[in-house]
């Protein structure tokens, strides 16, 4: 809680939910529910969101929560808080099934158990399971089952990309906080001010963050992530020029690397491209989000087609609907491929 106020939430943007969440946690107040889901894109702000409210929730001050200083907040903050248990699917403890990203049973056995004893602190405790859509049925039939029975001092506070990946008897048992992108103002300013970007740089990251304040974080944090992108375009660039065989040894490439983030991250920039192309073809390119690369955009806005443009951005958010799902990833990116377009007017 370095540098804020106690009773602020360390929470950027995202007011309305904090100032709902924010009157459970004080003392006297009515108390939170039993469970809560936080539900929005990667990368949006629902585990801080999260943590915030956890932290809140356990702080002992009267007064201000959390307050930064009593025992609670300083457990928090050194990650060893015995009432506030993280589970995800990447658990280290190996009560998840690493290769397959899953929440297991194992994992919801332990809740469903645990969950019964008395919090060790004070009068809550606070179980947080990240990326719920991630659960086999197994966890999610016994989650269930806790979201049913659970004790009045347990708190459960689920995170998920999207209502339709969980079962909908699990979505009815929570109070549902549907996070919304967060302006692109907002995220420049805080990176800016943060001093962790310069004002060109917070401008462009907020813009291709698509309302993503962690995910602009992140690239900041990884420092090779802007590189990538740069690489990553120029690829694009020599791919739509490319002949039928270089465009299916990219596919095979691609989904033999079998790194989901990377395939998924990949595909949001070109459709972050071809959606400034369109934009420039309309006559908005003060709109386009890849400030840096206006010429690039003019130029590929002038050699395709509009109308080609406009159906591989249906293709592309076709295919990645289906990478989520199936198993075929090969298939799947040949096609995207080959109905990457081609430039009317070679430029
Ligand atoms: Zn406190």
């Amino acid at each position: 809680m370095q540098g804020a106020n106690a009773g602020d939430w360390p929470v950027v943007g995202h007011r309305w939910a904090v100032d709902l969440l924010r009157p459970l946690v004080q003392s006297g107040g009515s108390g939170p529910r039993h469970a809560y889901l936080f539900l929005g894109p990667p990368q949006i702000g629902k585990s801080t969101l999260a943590y915030a409210f956890g932290t809140a929730l356990l702080c002992t001050d009267p007064d201000a929560r959390p307050c930064g200083h009593c025992r609670s907040c300083q457990l928090m903050a050194k990650n060893g808080h015995p009432d506030f248990w993280l589970i995800q699917p990447t658990d280290k403890d190996g009560a998840v099934d690493r290769a397959n990203g899953l929440l297991r049973g194992e994992a919801a056995t332990a809740i469903v158990r645990d969950a019964m004893l008395r919090p060790v602190e004070g009068q809550y405790k606070f179980i947080l399971i990240q990326d719920a859509h991630q659960a086999n049925d197994t966890f999610a039939n016994k989650l269930l089952k806790t979201l049913e029975e659970a004790p009045t001092h347990v708190v459960l506070c689920l995170t998920a990309n999207d209502r339709a990946e969980l079962l909908p008897t699990i979505v009815s048992r929570c109070q549902v906080l549907e996070l919304r992108p967060l302006p692109i103002e907002l995220i420049a300013h805080t990176l800016e001010s943060q001093g962790a970007a310069s004002h060109a740089e917070a401008d462009l990251l907020a813009r291709l963050s698509n309302g993503r304040m962690g995910w602009a974080m992140a690239q900041l944090q990884s420092k090779g992530g802007l590189e990538q992108r740069q690489e990553d375009l120029h690829t694009l660039w020599q791919l739509s020029r490319a002949s039928r065989v270089e465009r299916l040894a990219f596919s095979q490439s691609l989904s033999s690397s079998r790194q989901n983030e990377r395939l998924f991250g990949l595909l949001a920039l070109w459709t972050g491209w071809w959606r400034d192309v369109l934009l420039a073809q309309a006559g908005c390119l003060d709109a386009c989000n890849n400030i840096d690369h206006q010429a690039e955009i003019e130029r590929d806005a002038q050699s395709f087609v509009p109308v080609d443009v406009q159906a591989f951005l249906h293709t592309l958010s076709r295919i990645e609907g289906y990478l989520h799902h199936t198993v075929n990833t090969t298939l799947a990116l040949d096609v995207l491929l080959l109905q990457l377009p081609r430039p009317s007017v070679s430029r």
